[in-house]
């Protein structure tokens, strides 16, 4: 049997291995297994229906950045915390407290991946803070880097570089993530069942084998786990308004 493989960011459809994961990367818009999770959620979902969407892309990646740049053009916005991209026009700041203190806008989408280990405020802040910024039905989607199954942040001690770079594999990290741990938090903040987009309830494992997004691993929470939350809807707002007013 053949397999045919299609990319559903550029629908390109040859895939190379990318740092020991088989056929992890798009060889035409070099998205990974991620990226194209993200994006087969925000279509399965009703997002591309509408051009006129309002999106915060944060540490934007090439390939998504340019599909969404592309899909939704004026309203399509990316932020960089430090170096900007040159493969899509970005606004940088210097760090995500900058970023969030010039965020007076809503979006119909926020996303980004690998953000929260990098940030030195605490990440259910920074969640909270981000979700606070959807318009309702806006969608919050993003992945973190998970090791283990408890999140490990280094306790009351503070890290300095050396230490971080030792006990997270990086210096720019102040954490990893734990698989038990971090979905259960944040079910828990956001009052969900489940913090994560469900992929097995949507596709079949032959779809997402096409779209080169290994079904047995997008089962698991490991850092392609992509997390979503959708702001309420507005009719939903209201009600909760008016119940505080009354
Ligand atoms: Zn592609």
């Amino acid at each position: 049997m053949k397999m045919n493989f299609s990319c559903p960011i550029c629908g390109g459809e040859t895939f190379v291995d990318f740092r020991g994961r088989i056929m992890e990367e798009c060889k035409k818009c070099k998205s990974k297994a991620r990226e194209r999770a993200e994006v087969l959620t925000l279509k399965s979902l009703g997002y591309f229906e509408s051009k006129k969407k309002k999106v915060l892309h944060i540490n934007p990646e090439r390939a998504t950045a340019k599909l969404l740049s592309k899909t939704y053009g004026k309203g399509y916005q990316a932020k960089t915390i430090g170096a900007s991209v040159d493969f899509v026009d970005s606004v940088s700041y210097p760090d995500l407290e900058a970023l969030l203190e010039a965020a007076t806008e809503k979006y119909d989408v926020i996303l980004h991946n690998n953000l929260l280990e990098v940030v030195s405020l605490r990440p259910f802040e920074v969640i909270s803070k981000l979700d606070g910024l959807l318009k309702p039905n806006g969608i919050h989607l993003f992945t973190v880097t998970v090791r283990g199954m408890r999140t490990d942040e280094g306790g009351d001690l503070m890290l300095d570089e050396a230490e971080r770079a030792k006990r997270f594999g990086r210096a720019d990290r102040y954490r990893l993530f734990g698989a038990a741990d971090f979905p259960r938090a944040l079910a828990t903040l956001r009052q969900q069942n489940n913090p994560r987009f469900n992929f097995a309830a949507r596709f079949s494992d032959a779809d997402l084998d096409r779209w080169r997004i290994p079904p047995s691993e997008f089962r698991d929470i490991n850092s392609n786990t992509v997390f979503s939350y959708v702001a309420p809807p507005a009719v939903a707002v209201a009600v909760a308004e008016a119940d505080v007013a009354a």
